[in-house]
């Protein structure tokens, strides 16, 4: 019988595989450049800790976390997104106390969630987001949508909208929603079920709904930002301001709300513009900033600002985007032209790789013709020959898979003259990239 994987979840291998490698490389080195530091917390938590912060009354917690008894009779959640489990972790480990604030985080791997899969929506999926706490600062803020802005940049992703808003402190949100329920009184017996249940528990939420026939009503609905305090406004003015001053174009949405109860103030996401081939795919990423979260999970009264990013949505362009990226094959495929060369060879590749370059090897003789094209199919850029012939002259025959010229090269100056012919063919792809964009 064959077992299928569960549903909701899928396999990363081959090009998608290169895909995840790069992004995850790309938010590393970009979490470097704002000097965010790793965190790595663990996949499961108490279920307590999700049901006080993301709130009863989102999606996530009241139908798509994995929970479940452990053999103690604990109630266990797989995380169904990072934040919490960070801030858990910030107490448990009072890293607020010897931390100069703010505290800046960086995480990756995978989430949990219920949810109905479709493109770009699975049940296990991966995440790579900051976290920074400390005094509120529209800095912060705007440095926390510049982290995500600058991962997609380097990721090549053509044009990429950002749109922003702000909830509001307590009190101007109360008052909305005062507002809102007034508003939806009339409507709510016609929209759908999901919006029935929020309309009683958080009828912003209803905001949200993506439902043709109740976001037409959702037009009509009073605007978040009639409500917000003079501070709140400000306060979102200055980072978009701030966005403005370093290039990046905000736009306010007014029905942006996001998914997650601990959000106050500045919330916000990012869009692919669709663009031929390059499709949207649902946000990208997102976050905002939370007030009162690390206090509800027993910790000091400090706020903080998250963004998340989504790698499976990020995957998804990328491979539309990168599709002629070369980067996933070896340097070199290593082939020998008897068993005895192919012993030797052993101890070639291994000087090779010392010189930080990678290769691929063929193990076993077979013609020429049959390893140039296992050489090929496995993307390598350059196949190397070695034959009886080049042993006597001390030599290797390189071959560029690209352009099919071959070299040959001095065992003496092998090192560095791979090394050149590695750059030489990095340029070219860099340049032909270049072009075709
Ligand atoms: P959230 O934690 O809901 O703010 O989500 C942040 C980002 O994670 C989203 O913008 C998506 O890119 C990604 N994401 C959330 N849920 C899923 C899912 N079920 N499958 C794949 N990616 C997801």
């Amino acid at each position: 019988m064959e077992i299928n994987p569960v549903k909701g979840t899928h396999d990363i291998f081959d090009k998608e595989a290169h895909s995840y490698r790069k992004i995850e490389m790309i938010c590393r080195y970009v979490a470097d450049l704002y000097n965010y530091q790793e965190i790595r917390t663990p996949v499961m938590e108490h279920t307590n800790l999700f049901i006080r912060s993301v709130g009863e009354s989102s999606d996530i917690v009241s139908k798509e976390m994995y929970t479940f008894e452990d053999k103690a009779g604990r109630s266990i959640t797989l995380r169904p997104e990072f934040t919490a489990g960070i801030m858990r972790s910030i107490v448990s480990n009072k890293l607020y106390a010897n931390a100069d604030l703010p505290l800046k985080l960086f995480y990756l791997g995978p989430c949990f969630r219920y949810e109905r899969p479709q493109a770009g929506r699975y049940r296990q999926f991966n995440q790579f987001g900051i976290e920074a706490i400390g005094e509120p600062s529209y800095q912060l803020d705007a440095e926390a949508i510049a982290v995500g802005h600058r991962i997609l940049i380097s990721l090549g992703i053509p044009k990429i909208k950002v749109v922003v808003n702000s909830l509001g402190d307590e009190e101007s949100r109360a008052r909305y929603r005062e507002a809102l329920k007034a508003y939806f009184k009339d409507h709510i017996e016609n929209m759908c079920s999901d919006c029935k249940r929020r309309y009683e528990v958080n009828p912003l939420r209803i905001l949200d709904c993506k439902v043709p026939e109740d976001i037409e009503i959702v037009k009509g609905a009073p605007k978040l930002h009639d409500f917000l305090s003079p501070e709140s406004k400000i306060y979102l003015d200055s980072v978009i301001a701030a966005l403005d001053e370093i290039g990046i174009e905000a736009e306010i949405d007014d029905n942006l709300v996001r998914g997650l109860d601990y959000y106050t103030g500045v919330v916000f996401e990012y869009h692919v513009v669709e663009d031929g081939e390059i499709k949207d795919v649902g946000a990208l990423g997102g976050g905002g900033h939370y007030g009162k979260l690390l206090k509800e999970v027993g910790g000091p009264d400090l706020e903080g600002i998250g963004m998340a990013l989504g790698i499976e949505r990020l995957a998804l362009i990328d491979q539309v985007v990168n599709k002629n990226d070369v980067l996933n094959g070896p340097d070199f495929y290593l082939i020998g032209m008897s068993d005895e060369i192919i012993e030797k060879n052993f101890s070639l590749a291994d000087i090779i790789r010392s010189e930080g370059m990678s290769v691929d090897c063929a193990y076993h003789v077979k013609s020429l013709k049959s390893v140039f094209k296992v050489a090929e199919r496995k993307r390598a850029k350059f196949a190397i020959i070695v034959g009886e012939d080049e042993i006597e002259k001390r030599q290797i025959k390189v071959k560029n898979l690209q352009t099919q010229e071959q070299t040959d090269v001095k065992l003496d100056d092998m090192a560095l003259v791979l090394r050149s012919m590695l750059n030489e063919y990095m340029e070219a792809f860099y340049a032909s990239q270049v072009e075709m964009k």
